[in-house]
Parts: structure tokens; sequence; C-alpha cells
């Protein structure tokens, strides 16, 4: 992929009107400098989402969503940095400019374009040939069978591949292609130095991307011929353990409901979408991958497997778990009956509401695990219980969540006739227990109490910037506790050395992955509409240096007791605690006139 320029991203911020582009997804009002509405990203009665038409950020006050206009339709739309710089681009008419490129480069990018056209073209052929050839007679028979509507058909694009063994690649070779582009795009193979079409007399289900681009075909026979799927040749274009089928049709439905099922199969997923459920992928078989949940958790943090839970098995649960674990994201269980999938399920009368009652009452993972460890168990004897023991703790050190955790350790405890105690300190010795990322960018963590005076010092400082100087200069990165707030901090302070307002320019300066993003929407827009009082800086500044002496104070503390210095650490440790002692008496003075 080639980098769009930074000219062309200043060019379409420039070009771009923040209330013009907020407008689709919520009503808006001005209110003195910015705008107010109802939040788009969480439902709210009253309006708690702000946006600043000027630098072009939003920020909303109830759930915490913020950034910039970019990370807005990243958001909004399912999008990547880059597709959504494009995506505004061609709103407004902005030319994007691309960081020069190597001839190299520009020659495979001229035949990665070439490949994606012979790949829609292919399954354009593959659609016509479905619908009006005689030949596909009893491929139209078996989806009517199947009770799939025309609608659902042809918005997934299904096809039929005709048998003669050349049709497809005369048709391309006569618009232009080359043998090789189609045996490299997996549509032809070659024998003897011959060509002929590797799809021959099968239903075709194109693959895509979430975009909606094909990248490959899955290909099902209809008698009893061998094999009975046959998919594209991974390719640089198709990589089968990356896909999940239908994102290009799940994309929007999976971000407006949060949610997204993953199926096994293809014909599941246009069952659901023929039942109006529009939120599915199918990932083509139950090894879930590592790039196919993060590819889904891109659109929702809340991933449900519907999934045969006896046919995935163990191992690919422990798996789910321990992915949801890295990506931050929630995995539940739909269980199926047994012997069903979700295509049967939905296809039957009032297959709709019971699909979705089943997703209502989704385990989650953790809790599936458990309860299916302890059905497995011989609970009755000592040595049974200690087997079950071992088979918990794995899962259970794998855990996402702590309350979650808890829960399940005392349900354990009960059905293994153990003190909690007990539980928790067989559990504790030497089990790696998980913890959330710093700063995930899916499901929302609570803030500590820590991190929210670190903001609303970082706000009032962009609010006071002649009075915040002083008070910067002397700080460091220790006062912050999370990662996002100490860049946000390092970008406050070098703002403050020369600052200048009114332009939005700076926000796009901060790489899309600095960690400050998260941040700094919510701390302009905040300096700009709260009414901070000249006491709010000295007082702030006193509150995080005492919660910094705290920090040290503690891991102070908890280095005591190793190391012949121990009375330089005694010390040192009175002295914070002396000076943290005088901090505090000063915040409760109330007189900050001297700070
Ligand atoms: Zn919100």
């Amino acid at each position: 992929m080639a980098l769009i320029r930074q000219e062309s991203i200043d060019a379409v911020l420039e070009a771009c009107d923040m209330t013009e582009i907020v407008a689709p997804y919520t009503t808006i009002r001005k209110s003195g400098s910015t705008y107010k509405g109802k939040c788009p990203f969480h439902s709210e009665k009253t309006p708690s989402f702000t946006i600043d038409p000027v630098r072009k950020l939003y920020h909303c006050f109830g759930c915490g969503e913020g950034g910039n206009v970019f990370r807005f339709i990243e958001a909004k739309e399912g999008l990547s940095f880059g597709e959504a710089v494009k995506w505004l681009a061609d709103k407004y008419g902005v030319r994007l400019e691309y960081e020069q490129s190597s001839p190299q480069q520009e020659e495979r990018r001229r035949l990665r374009e070439r490949a994606f056209s012979l790949l829609d073209q292919a399954a354009s052929f593959y659609t016509r040939t479905l619908w009006e050839s005689p030949r596909a007679a009893a491929a139209r028979e078996y989806l009517r069978q199947r009770g799939f509507s025309e609608e659902v058909i042809r918005r997934f694009r299904l096809g039929f591949s005709p048998a003669g063994g050349k049709e497809l690649l005369e048709k391309a070779k006569a618009k232009g292609y080359r043998q090789e582009e189609l045996v490299r795009a997996g549509l032809a193979g070659e024998r003897d130095g011959r060509a002929y079409d590797r799809f021959r007399g099968r239903l075709m289900f194109p693959f895509t991307d979430h975009r909606g681009r094909v990248l490959g075909f899955g290909a099902r026979v209809l008698d009893d011929s061998k094999p009975k799927y046959l998919n594209s040749p991974d390719s640089d274009i198709y990589h089968k353990s990356d896909l999940v089928f239908g994102l290009g049709n799940a994309r929007q439905a999976s971000i407006g409901e949060d949610r997204i099922y993953i199926v096994e199969g293809y014909t599941d997923v246009l069952a659901l979408c023929q039942a109006g459920i529009n939120n599915a992928v199918a990932s083509m078989g139950t090894a879930l991958t590592e790039s196919q949940l993060k590819e889904v958790s891109r659109y929702t943090g809340n991933v449900y497997l519907a999934f045969d839970a006896d046919v995935a098995g163990q191992k690919a649960m422990m798996r789910a778990q321990e992915l949801s674990r890295r990506l931050a994201i929630e995995v539940k269980l739909v269980r199926m009956p047994p012997g069903s999938d979700p295509a049967e399920l939905v296809v039957s009368g009032g297959g709709r509401e019971r699909f979705l009652k089943l997703a209502d009452d989704a385990l989650a993972l953790l809790e599936y695990q458990v309860q299916a460890a302890l059905a497995a168990a011989d609970l009755e004897s000592a040595e049974g219980r200690v087997k079950a023991f071992g088979a918990l703790k794995p899962i259970l050190a794998n855990a996402v969540n702590a309350v979650e955790r808890d829960e399940q350790s005392r349900l354990i405890a009960d059905r293994l006739r153990l003190s909690p105690e007990n539980v928790a300190y067989l559990l504790e010795s030497g089990a790696r227990v998980g913890t959330a990322p710093d700063a995930g960018g899916t499901g929302r963590r609570v803030l500590s109490h820590d991190e929210i005076t670190e903001r609303s010092f970082l706000s009032v400082c962009l609010a006071q910037t002649g009075e915040a100087g002083r008070y910067l200069q002397d700080m460091t990165e220790s006062y912050f506790t999370t990662a996002a707030n100490r860049s946000a901090f390092n970008w406050v302070r070098e703002r403050i050395g020369g600052i200048q307002s009114g332009s939005g320019s700076d926000m796009t300066s901060l790489p899309p992955e600095d960690p400050a993003q998260a941040v700094m929407p919510e701390l302009i827009i905040r300096s700009e509409t709260e009414p901070y009082s000249p006491q709010a800086l000295p007082e702030l500044f006193l509150r995080l240096s005492a919660a910094e002496l705290l920090r040290r104070i503690d891991s102070l503390k908890s280095s005591l007791g190793d190391g012949d210095d121990e009375k330089d650490r005694f010390r040192e440790l009175a002295r914070l605690e002396e000076k943290r002692r005088r901090i505090l008496e000063h915040i409760q003075s109330g007189d900050f006139s001297d700070t």
C-alpha cells in the first residue's frame, strides 16, 4: 500500500465540513463555539456528543468515544485510516497524492489492480451463467430446494462455472488478460503448458474482503464427484486463513448492532441474511484464526460463535479465549441444538426468533469451558476432583474479566467442595492471571481516579496556556499512569511552548497509532467548553504530585526487606511521606495563591 502524502491528508482535512459529515448519524445543534447532539456511538437521552467544527474533532462525554474527522469515519464506516482518508477525499473531490514509489512497486500495484478486476469479471461471468445458461438449471434447482431467495443469491453474487473447461479462460483472454494472470489469480490451472479453467461445473461462492472486492472463490459440486468443495489456492490476494466469508455484507450491520456472529459455513451466512440477520460471517472451518478474529474485531468488540460446540472442541475454545484476551474483545458461544446448524434453524418457521433467543442465552467462553470441564469430571472421588481442578486452572488463568473469573471460582469451589479461600489460593500459586491491555480500542474501561485527574489537568493546561508552562516544565511522564496520558502530556508540553490555535492540522500530525489519539479530542474539547477557575490548575497539579508520590512510596515499601541499604530507604520513605503530607494539607487548605 502506497502511503498518502501528508499534504494530501491536510488538504482533505481542510476541505471537509465536520457538521456535514456527522449529520447523517445524529442531529446536532450549535452551542457556543461547538455543536452538541445525541451520541451516535451509544444510546442516550440527553446530548453529550460534542463536535468542534474548526478543529474537526468530536468527543462524547457520555461514553468517552472521540477523535478527529478521520477517526469518526473509521469508526462509523468501519474503515482503516487510509481508507477513511480516501472516503473523505472522494466526498470532497480532493485528489490524493502518494509517496513516491519505485517502478517495481508501481508495477506490482498495477498487476494487483488488474488481478482484482479479473476476479470481479470472473464473478460476473459465473453469475450470468447461473441465471442465464440452460446448463445451470440443476444449480438453480439446488438453490431453490435449499430455500434461498433470488435476492440473497444475487447479493452474495453466487454463480455457476460451466463444465467445458475453457469458457472463462477464453472470455478473459479476449478481454486482454494473459494466461499467467489467470493462473496467478487461481482461476486457471496448467498441465503440460496447457491451461484449463480451475472451476468446472460447480456452484460458485465469491470470497470478498470488507470492501466487497472479490479475492477468490469457494466452489461446490452438485453431484457426487470429488472433491465436494474446492477453494481458490492461496495467492498474493487470497489468504485462506485470513478470510471471513460475508464481511462486505456484514460490516455495516455489525457496527450498527455492535455484535457479529461467526458461523461455520457460507450457506449459514446466506440463511441468516435471508432471515434478516445481516451481521454474520463464516470462518469456513472451526479453527478460528487470530487474523480472522482481528478482522471482525475492527467492527465490534462483541463476537458470538455459533458453532457446533462439540465439534469445535475444547482446544479451539481455549484458543479463542486466549485470542479474545489479547484482542480485548468479548467472545460468547451460542449453543446450537445438537446436530443443527444456523442454516437449518432459521430456514424453518420462526427460525429468526429462535436463533436470536439462542444468541441472547449465549454463554461467555469462560463459563462454557468451566461447565464443560465440570461435566466431564468425576466429582465423587477426591482424585477426580483434583484432576478437574488441574483442568480448570489454566481455563481460569486465561480469563479476560476478573468479575467473571471470581464468579466461576465460587462455582468451582462449590462443586469441588473446596473453600473459596482455598480455590483462590490454588489459582494464584503460579497461575498467570490475564489483564486487559492498557489502551484497548474496544470495550470501555472504567477510568481510575488518577486517570481522571490527569486528563483534567492536561485540559486545564490547554485552557490556561499562559500559566501552564511553569507547571509542565517541572513534570515528567511519571506523573501519568497510562500510555495514552503520557503521550498526551508530551504533546501538550511541546505545544504550550509555541502555542497557536485555530488549526486542526495538529491532530493529524499525531500518527494514527499514537496512544494520545484516544484522549486528545477530549482534552481539547473540554479545554474549550469547561469553565475552569484560576484555582483549578494549581489544585490539579498538587493532586497529581500527591498521587505520584504515593506511587513512589508504595514501590519503595514493596522493595523494603531486600538489600543492605535499608536505612537509606527508610529515610527516603519518611521524606516522601512528609512531602506528601504537606501537599495534602495544602490541598485541604484551599489556598493556592502561592503554588
Ligand atoms: Zn457516546
